[in-house]
Parts: structure tokens; sequence; C-alpha cells
């Protein structure tokens, strides 16, 4: 009896496991099903959650801002169709903006150092918004767009800023930068003053102690007499041991401005003889015991001393071919000014705004600040130029002198220089 129920038994052994097999099946098939339904509720239930919401939505907004403004300063040789190139919006944008500026007559044609806003909404169809052009130091034109249709609405607005005159002298200490920050006068007319010099002045030789300038500028101020902006240098004199080199400001032609000594010679050179202010000559160019080295070799360009985060000029308009650690050198910046000359600045703290390889540059344009990268024993900087792939001495560097005025110029220079004379003996007179 009992071996019959156990052969009965073995008959079903198969179909028994089958059923367990199924029934295990159904099971963890059932309970996958709940999980993932509940997973889901969870998931539903956190993205209804407003706080989650509002991280994700501020999260995203910021990796993609729905509005983009652009601020620029006009170059030279920029053009409104140029400008509106580099901006990454539809063809039809573009074509709507340049359309509208043109209505504008006093928003027509482009300045040097002019300002230009956009306000760009990329919110579906990418759009400008608004734009905003400086007409001069009290004017800027705004142009709103009017709904969705490709019209702007322009107005004039008045800056209410007052232009003031003001005149500053004084005697050099221990550097010009910290002599002229002294009296009060902001590190940008300074650095301008700096890069009007830098071509005929070697900092080391020629600056002495006691030394003295004059220099005249323009400041704009708002209601409260806040100095709001710095604006261009009318007059400045430099006096070295006795010498006296004065700099006349003379605007002439179709919108050209340069700086003319008194007998209407220009300073302009291609290259500076000093692209730092404030410096002094540290090591000339030559042979010498390398300070970290130890041994003696040739020093192929000129170090000058000065605090780190001085600014440093790019000696001349060119391009930039390296901005990038190179090893002894530290942070260096190399300059391609035209087929002959090339300058390098090392041992940099850092690299000045919008530094980069490819980037053209102007002369007087801060392309980084004096620091003590690479091999260096203190912040100085190392400078070098480049003529026809050998490495020269900058400060021997003989350079053709800027052109003199002539003719109706001359005369014209000649009547602007007497009115600058004046406007300085009145400034004088008020100081005393
Ligand atoms: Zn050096």
């Amino acid at each position: 009896m009992k071996n019959r129920i156990l052969e009965k038994l073995n008959e079903f052994t198969y179909f028994i496991w089958l059923i367990l097999l199924i029934l295990v099946a159904v099971f963890v098939t059932y309970f996958y099903d709940l999980n993932k339904k509940s997973q889901i509720y969870y998931l539903q239930k956190a993205f209804g959650n407003t706080y989650l919401n509002k991280s994700i939505n501020s999260l995203t907004s910021k990796l993609m801002p729905r509005y983009l403004t652009i601020n620029y300063k006009i170059q030279k040789g920029d053009t409104y169709e140029n400008i509106i190139d580099s901006i990454d919006i539809p063809n039809a944008e573009k074509k709507t903006f340049l359309e509208n500026v043109k209505r504008v007559k006093e928003a027509k044609s482009l300045k040097v150092n002019q300002k230009i806003f956009f306000k760009i909404d990329r919110k579906d169809k990418v759009k400008i918004i608004e734009f905003q052009i400086e007409i001069d130091k009290k004017r800027d034109v705004i142009f709103e767009r009017d709904k969705d249709i490709a019209k702007f609405n322009s107005k004039i607005i008045e800056k209410n800023l007052t232009k003031v005159i003001i005149f500053k002298e004084g005697i050099i200490e221990n550097s010009l930068y910290n002599s002229a920050l002294n009296l009060g006068i902001k590190p940008n007319t300074i650095i301008e003053f700096a890069r009007l010099y830098g071509f005929q002045v070697d900092f080391q030789r020629d600056i002495w102690k006691g030394d003295s300038f004059q220099i005249m500028f323009e400041q704009f101020e708002n209601e409260n007499g806040s100095v709001i902006e710095s604006g261009e240098i009318i007059y400045s004199n430099l006096n070295t041991r006795g010498n006296d080199l004065s700099l006349y400001k003379f605007e002439f032609g179709k919108k050209e401005m340069d700086y003319f000594d008194e007998n209407g010679k220009s300073m302009k050179k291609t290259l500076m003889k000093t692209p730092v202010n404030g410096a002094r000559l540290s090591s000339s160019f030559g042979k010498r015991k390398h300070p970290i080295l130890g041994y003696t070799k040739m020093h192929l360009g000129t170090d000058f001393a000065a605090p780190t985060g001085t600014p440093i000029m790019a000696s001349g308009d060119g391009v930039v071919i390296r901005a990038q650690w190179c090893g002894g050198g530290g942070n260096c910046v190399k300059i391609k000014h035209n087929s002959v000359y090339q300058t390098v600045y090392a041992h940099m703290s850092k690299f000045g705004r919008g530094i980069k390889k490819g980037v053209r540059v102007k002369q007087g344009q801060i392309i980084g600040y004096v620091g003590s990268t690479g091999l260096s024993t203190g912040p100085h900087l190392h400078y070098e130029v480049i003529e026809n792939g050998k490495k020269i001495n900058s400060q021997k560097l003989k350079l053709p002198s800027g052109k003199t005025l002539k003719g109706k110029l001359r005369k014209e220079f000649e009547v602007n220089k007497i009115k600058i004379d004046v406007l300085k003996s009145e400034l004088i007179a008020k100081l005393n």
C-alpha cells in the first residue's frame, strides 16, 4: 500500500515541480510589477513636489539662462555687420537688427570705445528683445522690440553725466603708478598715460625720483559728483631731469585721434620699450649669471621688476600666438606684430581678460599681470623682442619715429594746442 502511494507520487513528481515553478514565476513577476508601480508612484509624487520642481527649473535655467546679455566695446574697424555676425542668433534676427539700427541717424556710425549692449531672449525662438548704443558720453539710444514683430521702437536717453576736465600734477616718489594713484587719478587714466610715454621712456634710465608729471583729462560725473567714467587724456607732460616731454591730444581727419608733441610729431611707434608701467629695469639684455640656474648664460630679454598684479601691456598691435604655461617662463604670452616682430612676456601671475591664442590685441591693451611663475626669484616681467626670428635688445630698438603733422593739419594742430594751453592755464589758476 505504502509502496503504491510512493509510486503514484513518483509519477506526479515532474508535474508537481512544474506547478511549483509556474507559481514562483507568477509571484516574481507580480512583485516585480508591484515594485515598479510603486517606484513610478514615488517618482511621480516627487515630481509633483513643487520644491523639487523649482530646483529642477533653476538647475536647467542655470545651464541655459533665458536672457542673454552682451556688453561690447567697439574696436577699430568694427561694423554693425561684424558685431551682429559674432552673436549666435538666427540670420533673420541679424537682418532685423541691421535694418532697425540704420533708422536712427545718431546710431549710424560707430566710434572706437563706444559701448553697445544686447539683450537676447532664448526661449523658443531666439530673438533680440532690446539693444542699446552709446551715442556719446551723455546719451544712449535704446531700441526696444515691439511685441513679436520685427520692429524696434527707439528712444534717446540722457545719461545725465557731466564732463569735467581735471588737472593734476605730482612728483614721482617710488613709481609713476603709485604717485598718480595717490593724487586720486583712476588706474585707467594712469595706464593710458604710461602707454603714451611707453614708446619713449625707459623707466630705468629715464625716470628718477623727483621727476614730475602733469596731466589733464576728462572725467564723467553724475548728479552727485561721483566719478562714473574716466575719459580721455587731453594733455600730459613728463619732466625727467629738467626735460619736458609734452603731449597734446589732437582729433583730425575722419574720426582720427592721436597724441603729438609740441612740434606736431607723433609718439606712436610699432613697439613700446616698456610694456609695463611703474617698473624698474632689473636685468638687462646680455650675458649674466642666471639667478636660479647659477651658471652664466645669455639673458635674451629684459627684466622689469614690478609688484605682482601690475598690468602688462601688449607692446604693439598684433595677434596672440601663445598664451599658456611655458615651463621656465611660467605663464607667458607671445604676440606676432607683423612679419618682422614678435614679443614675449613671461612669469605672469595671470593672463588678461580674453587673452588666448588667436586673439587680436591693440597696442597698450592689458594682456596679463606681473607675477613670479616658472623659474623666477621674484615678481618681474621678462620681456623679449624677436626681430626676424632673432632675440634682440628691446631697449636698443631703433624703430622709425612717428609722423610729423604738415600743412593744413599742422595749422589745425597749432590752434588746438593753443586752446589746450589756455584751458590748462585756467585750471592751474583755479588751483591757486
Ligand atoms: Zn628675464
